[in-house]
């Protein structure tokens, strides 16, 4: 058998399959839309329909598990999605897996999957195969295999890493950080700038971007969706949700968001995707909740999609906000939660959640403090309108800190989850 015919059998190409076409909670790898596959007796590479590699999942008993896989975002950054090495994963995260990010954030699972040894060697086996394509000798394949595998090949990773560049140049930098509730696309969201900076820019954030708070133009941001419509080219179709970004997108008013949303629906052509249930993710703060006018509520529970709000509250104990720089009071804090429960209650396609904080060295009179806005203030349990507790930076003993997360949320009366921050 010569080196050739040995690869053509060792390998197995697949230009077109058909995953999931709806988002499911599910404890093990699952592939959505349609995509590409290349198996090896030893991985599964899974890409997208420009031929981009997407996914990295192994066979063999090197591998850990056949719960664990590789994910690699537009950003082209890879997320390990964890599901075989933690019990209670949905317990913290609402999913059945916990993402390992290769970048500094505010995780509190685990150690660094990165520098595992079967991680390391599933991207050299992906290197390794690139170089067995190449040697490949293409007639011996379908006209659809030959042109998937070029694709392929024309992805390489300097490709891959100037496309990420493209994307964070065309909205105008980086997402640092997703809504939490983008999990229930498994954080696969198109990115759509139509604000800049927040109101706040508080003093413990590690996400901010400094800048005060700026609304883009109507024409900078139809300028934006069609360049994105070009970049994600044929795998458009896979996508059916939208980030409006960035962090108080909610602020840019009724206006603004119908009209970025609309843009993007047709634009994108969403009606098309192979992907079920539409979905818009946005920030809002306390101030953005309380401004807003019930009509920009009405509208957007109006739109072909459905709606979730994050908004950053942080705390409702004074002394936490002063440690926090965070320039709100409680009196807006009580408001905005009183505002986000109603607006739950009134609209079928909106969903508002909370975001609040969780460290070692707040003050005693922190997590009282959301007990009262969560618990107190509600008659009973809503499975509508979750609590995301994301943990800052001094986070000190983490079993210490998943047990109060864990006594929080057995007196919480709406879904608590811990937030971790992806970014995009
Ligand atoms: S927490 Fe929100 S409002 Fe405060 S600085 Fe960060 S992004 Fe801005």
């Amino acid at each position: 058998m010569t080196a050739e015919t040995e690869n053509i059998t060792r390998i197995k190409v697949i230009p077109e399959k058909q995953g999931a076409f709806e988002y499911i909670k599910i404890s093990c790898p699952m592939p959505y839309g349609l995509y590409g596959e290349i198996r090896t007796p030893g991985y599964i590479f899974g890409f997208n329909r420009n031929g981009e590699i997407k996914t990295i999942q192994g066979r063999s008993g090197e591998w850990l598990t056949c719960a664990e896989w590789l994910k690699r975002t537009a950003g082209n950054d890879w997320q390990y999605f964890s599901a075989g090495g933690y019990t209670g994963a949905y317990n913290y995260t609402g999913e059945y897996y916990i993402p390992c990010l290769p970048y500094q954030t505010n995780a509190i699972f685990g150690e660094n999957v990165f520098e595992r040894h079967e991680v390391k060697e599933a991207f050299k086996q992906w290197h390794h195969l690139r170089g067995e394509i190449e040697r490949l000798d293409f007639t011996r394949f379908s006209a659809a295999e030959e042109s998937f595998l070029r694709q392929v090949l024309e992805m390489a990773p300097e490709k891959l890493r100037q496309r990420g560049e493209l994307l964070h140049k065309i909205i105008g930098g980086m997402v640092t950080v997703l809504p939490p509730d983008t999990r229930h696309v498994e954080y696969d969201v198109i990115p759509v700038v139509v604000a800049d900076g927040c109101l706040y820019n508080c003093g413990f954030c590690r996400v901010k971007s400094g800048r005060g708070f700026s609304v883009r133009s109507r024409q900078a941001v139809v300028e934006q969706i069609e360049a994105l419509k070009h970049f994600y080219s044929r795998d458009i179709i896979n996508y059916n949700s939208v980030f409006l970004g960035q962090h108080d997108a909610l602020y840019a008013g009724r206006d603004m968001l119908c009209f970025a949303a609309q843009k993007a629906w047709e634009i994108f052509e969403l009606e098309k995707s192979v992907m079920k249930g539409p979905r818009l993710f946005l920030f809002g703060s306390a101030d953005s909740m309380l401004t807003a006018e019930e009509n920009l509520f009405e509208t957007l529970n109006r739109l072909p999609f459905s709606t979730f709000i994050n908004v950053g509250l942080e705390s409702a104990d004074p002394h936490t906000l002063s440690v926090l720089q965070k320039p709100l009071n409680r009196e807006k804090v009580v408001k905005a939660f009183d505002r986000m429960t109603g607006i739950n209650r009134k609209y079928q396609n909106l969903e508002i959640t909370a975001n609040f904080v969780i460290g070692a060295r707040l003050p005693d009179t922190h997590l009282p403090s959301i007990l009262e806005l969560t618990r107190n203030r509600l008659a009973h349990f809503y499975p509508k309108g979750a609590a995301y507790l994301s943990p800052l930076e001094e986070i000190g003993d983490k079993n210490r800190l998943l047990t109060k997360f864990n006594e929080f949320k057995t007196l919480c009366r709406l879904p608590a989850y811990i937030y971790l921050i992806q970014r995009l």
